[in-house]
């Protein structure tokens, strides 16, 4: 039976190191939080981002836009935040209303302000292993494997799911750990592969969004299982494996809601605070 591989005891360590690295700081960093529109989702972020900063000694500004706000109004008030020295760290919530295109808009915060990770010089640095922002979700997901203390040099993992934010960000990540890396998609569901690239999995990382995907009989004896996914089936959340069957095999599992998920706030947090020592120094 596996261990529960839960992300609210590593989240309220990294926590402890964030308050210290405030401390040497000298300052409260700042973090700029953009919301265009009233959507319930970025509500909810929102809501939990204002709770961890202030609880670590954060000031979080929260910006509200309309929902009309067009791509180039939204440019103008992040390049306003660029220029805006007490400003340390920008994020704009997701999801934004479809005639704004996020890709396009996270190329205007400036690299050492993108506490998401996404700009594409920070996930360039991740290609050179020089990285000191991660997308908070991959970043997540390492720190709960470090809680396992697997060595991945040379294991065997999974990553199913290859989105920009999550899956190809994290095979690169892992590949700096000299992990042996399989990328899953849509096209090895398709192919009808993803059963035997499961079954040889001795990490295998889930992040797709779509409930019971794995079924837990395909995951190897004694493998560590992280469960990305989030999905909300009846008044349940949910992740993409099969969890209780999964559990029987793995030796250490995610539990959703409860594992990566309370990390990733954290990740952004202590994403802030490197870009405000950076911009100090
Ligand atoms: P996304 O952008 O929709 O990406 C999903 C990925 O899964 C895509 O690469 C997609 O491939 C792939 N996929 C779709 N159907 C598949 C199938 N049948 N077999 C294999 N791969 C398939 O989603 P995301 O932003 O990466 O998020 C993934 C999940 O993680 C969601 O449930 C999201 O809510 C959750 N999430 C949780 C946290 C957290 O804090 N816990 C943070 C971020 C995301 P194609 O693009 O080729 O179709």
């Amino acid at each position: 039976m596996a261990k529960l591989l839960e992300g609210k005891p590593i989240a309220e360590k990294i926590k402890e190191e964030i308050k210290t690295q405030i401390q040497a700081l000298k300052f409260k960093p700042v973090l700029a939080s953009i919301m265009v529109g009233d959507n319930p989702g970025a509500a909810s972020y929102v809501k939990s981002q204002a709770k961890t900063a202030e609880n670590l000694g954060i000031e979080y500004q929260l910006h509200k836009l309309a929902q009309g706000t067009s791509e180039l109004v939204l440019i103008e008030f992040i390049e306003k935040l660029n220029a805006d020295k007490s400003v340390n760290g920008i994020i704009v919530q997701m999801p934004l209303p479809p005639a704004i295109d996020y890709k396009k808009i996270s190329r205007y915060i400036l690299p050492e302000k993108d506490v998401e990770g996404m700009h594409p010089a920070n996930i360039g640095k991740i290609l050179f292993g020089q990285a000191k922002i991660v997308p908070c979700t991959p970043a997540a997901v390492m720190e709960l494997l470090k809680e396992t203390a697997v060595d991945l040099y040379g294991r065997e993992v999974v990553v199913v799911g290859h989105s920009e934010i999550v899956g190809k960000p994290l095979a690169l990540l892992l590949l700096d750990k000299f992990a042996t890396v399989s990328v899953c998609h849509i096209g090895t569901s398709k192919a009808g592969k993803l059963e035997e690239h499961v079954n040889k999995a001795e990490v295998l990382i889930v992040a797709v969004g779509k409930a019971g995907l794995i079924k837990g009989e395909w995951v190897k004896e004694g493998a560590i299982v992280i469960d990305v996914g989030i999905n909300r089936v009846g008044d349940k959340i949910i992740g993409d494996v099969e969890f209780e069957e999964a559990q029987k095999r793995a030796s250490w599992i995610t539990p959703v809601p409860g594992g990566v998920g309370p990390l990733t706030v954290t990740m952004l947090m202590r994403n802030l605070v490197e870009a405000a020592r950076s911009q100090q120094n």
